[in-house]
C-alpha cells in the first residue's frame, strides 16, 4: 500500500495502489500528481537446477608412458 500525501501540507490524501494519480487536496487546494516510476515488474531468473556436480576426483590422471 501507498500512502498519498498532500506536498504542501502533508495530509493524508489517499492510500492504495497506483502507478499514477492526480489528487487535489482538499485542505490547501494543491494538486498533487503522484506518479510511480517503478512498478516493480516481475523479475525472471534463469534457474538452471545444479545437477552436473562433478565431484573433483584425482583417479583421472593420464599416465604419459614412455
Ligand atoms: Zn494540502
Amino acid at each position: 500500500m501507498q500512502e498519498v500525501r498532500c506536498a504542501s501540507c502533508n495530509r493524508k490524501l489517499a492510500e492504495g495502489l497506483f502507478q499514477q494519480l492526480n489528487i487535489k487536496c482538499p485542505r490547501c487546494g494543491t494538486l498533487n500528481s503522484m506518479r510511480v516510476e517503478n512498478p516493480s515488474p516481475p523479475r525472471v531468473e534463469n534457474s538452471e537446477p545444479e545437477c552436473q556436480r562433478a565431484p573433483s576426483s584425482s583417479n583421472l590422471i593420464e599416465r604419459q608412458s614412455p
